[in-house]
């Protein structure tokens, strides 16, 4: 049983113990569906990739401001059952 999380060094997809560190740098921004713009500023991501299957976890490098500014800017997805 593996969390799913990639900090730990395992992919979730393939369960591989593959799993690389790098720093992904958003281009374009990451917005709200649909809508406007994220802000000028680019968002900084810490990026997990599996050299086995190529699954990719990207985790914002979060302070205070980008925190309220998800919170206030970005669609919330609730907690759910999943369905599969
Ligand atoms: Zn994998």
């Amino acid at each position: 049983m593996t969390s799913g999380d990639m900090r730990y060094g395992r992919c979730g997809v393939c369960g591989g113990g593959e799993v690389y560190r790098g720093e992904y740098v958003a281009q374009a921004g990451l917005r709200q569906a649909g809508t406007g713009k994220f802000r000028s500023k680019q968002p900084l991501f810490d990026a997990y990739v599996c050299a086995a299957c190529g699954n990719t976890q990207l985790h914002i490098q979060l302070d205070e401001k980008m925190s309220s500014h998800i919170r206030q800017k970005l669609d919330r997805v609730p907690p759910q059952q999943s369905t599969g």
